[in-house]
């Protein structure tokens, strides 16, 4: 037996007992004829002492542990005299009588503490180091303990499990996908699934009713800090719903998950429509965490005085508490700050509402105080308030409002990420239009039912038409998304018609699917979560990274086992591929 405790295990209690424990030195020290060491493994930290007088030969041995090196110790637990309050197994220590080296350790390249001196490179590298410590197992901690809750609920709820290939055919729509070429089919390829949508909805055919999975999905997109080239989902389809139905059962889902793992009792979830979200908040998943709600001022202002608003499609302003007191200088970085080219404003109007009542603006030149005041008014400005002006195109102007709302929330700190916000958003655009292609895309994907009372515009004004579609929000994270499906052929025939698609090409990527259709689809719907922002969302963290035991750099790359990477001539051969690196 190499062990009979774990080093998170001991209490006071168990003083007097002869045990043995294994694990990893986390640090050790001698303190004159004394030799203390901390012994780790995941479950915690013992001390081990060691005597130079009582056991001279035994404390030299101590002496050459190095860090990381593992060890198995035997000795008896004792009380401390020096109680650590900090750590649970803080009241007792172990009187060594023996140690044995499994294995020496290299000195690691950074130090394996929650403040750990490595760089994130470094720590990348050596990933398995890395998960050695506290903070970083605890992360891996939540995210297995909310999937086996994921599971409970889902099963209590009639859910099936189903795996579904990851070896799938490409398509067009969405996302670039990763393709797998096929050795027997030379010249052809697989894909790696983006999502397990058609496979689900095939399930919903085959009578299975209510279906979930924690499954990997694969998208070969620009990765951003929030984004990885493989994630995992909770995939989830269900037939016989209503939109309704399917909002019910995973409202109860999340809220079941704040109250096991954060005992957080969420209120039953707000519902906004897509068109108020862009309208009050610039964005499609609102952070409700804070207020600063837009305030449309195309009408407010007097026409025929400032030429930039006579022009814009769209004024509108958010109302920043307390912000009068902003100095030039941080007025001059705000502008610049919507004027980067990921923001996209030609410029910021401010107004500042002074506590003597008088105004300071911008525009002072085109505008008197009496009409800034009206301004003031409208956006529920008191004095002390600074009030932020942006005007031009309006589903540009919005979204860049919204970021200049979000950057305002961060720096007057009202983004606390451990304050929950959840809403549902509902009620999107079907179809989007692309300036680029000259046509429509599916919003969601090309299997979104439109909302009944919209279907007749489906040919005569595809792009007011809403889609059966929601997302489920939670601080401005947009955490999961679904529709109610089509299915029914000929609606789905229309629907690849106003994307553009000709019989033939829908028959030839999308076949499968719609044949499948002709064979009793039932009505479904669902949705699927991303859990690994899930994961990041009750951990308070912002990257999803932290989350996943070996995630891929800013590149793609897993510099642990430097992949991508180049492969042989003879596999290439047998593969049929031709690789021309210009
Ligand atoms: N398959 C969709 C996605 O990955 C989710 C869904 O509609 O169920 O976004």
């Amino acid at each position: 037996m190499y062990r009979t405790h774990t080093n998170g295990e001991l209490r006071i209690s168990d003083v007097g007992k002869e045990v043995c424990l294994c694990g990893w030195v986390q640090r050790s020290r001698d303190l004159g004829g004394m030799t203390f060491v901390d012994l780790r493994d995941r479950y915690g930290i013992t001390q081990v002492v060691f005597n130079m007088e009582t056991n001279a030969d035994l404390c030299a041995k101590a002496r050459t542990l190095g860090r990381e090196f593992v060890v198995q110790i035997k000795g008896k637990v004792a009380e401390r005299s020096n109680k650590n309050s900090k750590i649970p197994t803080g009241d007792i220590e172990i009187i060594a009588n023996e140690i044995n080296i499994l294995n020496p350790a290299k000195t690691p390249p950074f130090t394996i503490e929650d403040h750990s001196d490595g760089g994130d490179e470094l720590r990348m590298k050596y990933r398995y180091l890395d998960l050695r410590r506290d903070c970083v197992r605890k992360n891996l901690e939540l995210r297995h303990r909310l999937s086996i809750e994921i599971r409970k609920y889902m099963d209590g709820q009639g859910f099936m499990e189903i795996e579904t290939p990851f070896l799938v055919k490409s398509t067009p729509e969405g996302a670039r996908d990763f393709v797998v070429p096929s050795r027997m089919n030379p010249g052809e390829f697989y894909a790696l699934p983006q999502s397990p949508q058609q496979y689900k909805q095939l399930l919903m055919v085959a009578g299975y009713d209510r279906y979930f999975q924690l499954v990997r999905c694969f998208r070969d997109e620009d990765l951003r800090a929030d984004r990885q080239p493989e994630f995992t989902q909770l995939d989830c389809e269900m037939s016989f719903v209503e939109q309704e139905d399917v909002l019910q059962m995973f409202e109860g889902l999340i809220r079941y998950l704040f109250k096991v793992e954060k005992g957080i009792d969420v209120p039953p979830l707000q519902r906004m429509s897509w068109q108020t979200a862009m309208d009050k908040y610039g964005s499609d998943k609102p952070d409700l965490r804070f207020g600063m709600e837009f305030t449309a001022l195309k009408e407010v202002f007097p026409q025929g005085k400032f030429s930039i608003f006579d022009q814009s499609e769209w004024v509108g302003g958010i109302c920043v508490p307390g912000g009068a007191e902003y100095t030039r200088k941080q007025l001059d970085e705000l502008t610049d700050f919507v004027k980067r080219p990921q923001v996209g404003a030609s410029g910021l109007i401010y107004i500042k509402c002074n506590a003597d009542g008088s105004f300071k603006s911008s525009v002072d030149k085109f505008f008197n105080a009496d009409e800034l005041k009206a301004v003031a008014q409208a956006c529920d400005a008191k004095a002390g308030d600074l009030i932020l002006i942006l005007a031009g195109k309006a589903a540009k102007t919005k979204t860049a409002l919204g970021v200049l709302r979000l950057e305002m929330g961060n720096r007057l700190g009202l983004r606390d990420p451990f304050n929950y916000k959840l809403l549902w958003v509902v009620d999107f655009p079907l179809l989007e239009w692309d300036e680029e292609a000259g046509r429509f895309f599916a919003m969601h994907h090309p299997f979104t039912a439109p909302k009944p009372e919209d279907d007749a515009m489906l040919e005569t004004d595809p792009g007011k038409v809403r889609a059966n579609a929601y997302d489920m929000v939670i601080n401005g994270v947009e955490v999961g998304g679904g529709s109610i499906r089509i299915h029914d052929k000929n609606l789905q025939k229309r629907m690849f018609k106003a994307l553009g698609f000709s019989d033939e090409e829908a028959q030839a990527q999308f076949g499968f699917l719609m044949n499948a259709f002709e064979y009793g689809a039932p009505p479904h719907g669902g949705l699927a979560f991303g859990f690994d922002r899930l994961c990041a969302l009750f951990g308070g963290a912002d990257s999803i990274r932290d989350y996943i035991a070996f995630p891929k750099n800013n590149a793609g790359r897993d510099t642990m086992s430097e992949s991508p990477s180049p492969i042989s001539q003879a596999q290439l051969d047998e593969l049929n591929l031709k690789v021309n690196l210009k």
